[in-house]
């Protein structure tokens, strides 16, 4: 089950109690069994889920409950708590200091994604200041070096590997000792994985970690290997001191449910996720952003603070006043469209949005949907004012659709097709209706 179907199955099974009088014992038991149907669906292990159901039913009491509390947003924050209760392993990550030499062992199974990850890592941090280099240690797969020589010219980080040096320990102590000297302070070790779990990987391991002291271990793991995510992260912290975890390839067919699992067997938070092939396809994990967006709830503040950094100042009030009336008119579409293409990565933007990135970000990609949005701002170019300004799709009819298509040299469908794009957008901006607006129209607080 892919990670938007797992948040729609949650809060369906929370919208079902609104079609029931009275929430008793057995509304709340049908709710939290579909939930758990759906987690255990999506690759969450039966231990985790069974926790969850007990500490609901434990927070929820529904006799204590007083006729007049809202038993259902109760409920709701219950499984929202319980979710983000279950991502968090009670201690952060260790997070690398500038200045001081620190290592990084990245680990995981062979195709996981580990040497993309490491050059996302590196790039992130470099970007952040830091001076990162990066160590090929893996001298299992064939062309590992290669791959990893050539992202890191890519995005111009130091490197060390060998071609002809078969030791592992032996490449990762002369790159780590190396890059020390050089003052580098975020020093990357690469490490070799195989198709399975198997004891020399682990062997393998043990003897890196122990060669290089690493300040913190990262475990790399693909999202979509469904069930085993429990067992697998179990068995990679059982052999090294892992810290933190990477989950990658969160976009496509990504389960959510590894994600859960992994954070549960290794005590280690997840701290980035993986959202693309590209380098800077990689985003901070937030539990509570990620929850959020599980739940289907959108990431409104993630969004909100994009829309800060391109939304001109004077201009956020009145967006802000008209969406808190639920006004989304063609022309906040149009003005959004433009925000949006000076945003930057749209994948990124569009990614905090449920409903929108399938729809919107076509398998081509980034140019496909810029082209795809240039389009329908050709279009909307043709339109009157009155069309602009109206929230009522109604007023379009055929005769106006032509005149649209003909005036934007663009045919028929297309048009009908922009039309279904902003029908679902109102739906998903009409969220916002009601949102308190913060003092001075200023976005930061909201
Ligand atoms: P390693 O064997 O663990 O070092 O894995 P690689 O880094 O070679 O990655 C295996 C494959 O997964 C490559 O084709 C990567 O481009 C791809 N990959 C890695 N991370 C992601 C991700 O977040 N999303 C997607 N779609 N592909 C990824």
């Amino acid at each position: 089950m892919v990670l938007a179907e797992l948040g729609g199955r949650i809060s369906r099974a929370i919208q079902q109690m609104n079609n029931v009088t009275i929430i008793d014992e057995k509304a709340l038991n049908d709710c939290l069994n579909e939930i758990t149907r759906a987690l255990l669906q999506s690759d969450v292990s039966f231990p985790l889920v069974k926790d969850m159901q007990t500490n609901i039913k434990k927070i929820v009491n529904l006799e204590e409950l007083a006729s007049g509390h809202n038993k259902r947003r109760i409920i709701e924050q219950a499984i929202f708590n319980e979710l983000c209760k279950m991502l968090d392993p009670g201690k952060p990550a260790f997070s690398p200091k500038k200045a001081k030499p620190c290592v990084v062992m990245f680990v995981g199974l062979q195709g996981a994604g580990k040497t993309t990850t490491c050059t996302k890592y590196a790039y992130y941090h470099q970007k952040k200041g830091y001076k990162a280099a990066l160590v090929c240690a893996d001298t299992f797969r064939a062309g590992a070096f290669d791959q990893l020589k050539q992202n890191a010219t890519k995005a111009k980080i130091p490197f060390y590997g060998s071609y002809t040096e078969s030791d592992p320990v032996k490449i990762a102590v002369e790159g780590v000792d190396r890059f020390k000297k050089e003052n580098r302070d975020l020093i990357i070790v690469d490490t070799s994985g195989r198709h399975k779990q198997e004891a020399t990987l682990f062997e393998e391991m043990r003897q890196v970690a122990e060669a290089t002291k690493p300040d913190l271990v990262i475990f790399v793991m693909d999202s979509s290997i469904g069930q085993a995510a429990f067992e697998q992260a179990q068995a990679f912290k059982q052999s090294v001191a892992v810290g933190a975890v990477i989950i990658t390839k969160m976009d496509g067919h990504a389960k959510g449910g590894g994600a859960l699992s992994a954070v549960a067997a290794t005590k280690s938070p997840v701290i980035f996720i993986g959202t693309g092939e590209h380098m800077d396809e990689f985003e901070v994990f937030e539990t509570k952003q990620f929850v959020s967006r599980l739940l289907g709830n959108g990431d409104w503040s993630g969004f909100v603070n994009k829309l800060q950094e391109v939304v001109p100042k004077d201009q956020q009030p009145e967006l802000l006043e008209k969406l808190s009336h639920g006004n989304f008119t063609l022309r906040i579409m149009y003005d959004q469209f433009q925000n949006l293409l000076n945003m930057g990565p749209l994948k990124e933007v569009f990614s905090m949005l449920p409903g929108i990135s399938s729809e919107m970000m076509p398998q081509g990609g980034e140019k496909e949907s810029q082209a795809k949005i240039k389009r329908y701002m050709t279009m909307m170019d043709s339109m009157t004012n009155e069309e602009l300004d109206s929230s009522n799709p109604k007023v379009f009819n055929g005769s106006r659709i032509m005149r649209i298509a003909r005036g934007s040299g663009r045919i028929v469908t297309e048009v009908m097709e922009m039309l279904e794009e902003y029908k679902r957008l109102t739906t998903m901006w009409g969220k916002m209706k009601g949102i308190k607006i913060p003092e001075k129209g200023n976005m930061n607080s909201l």
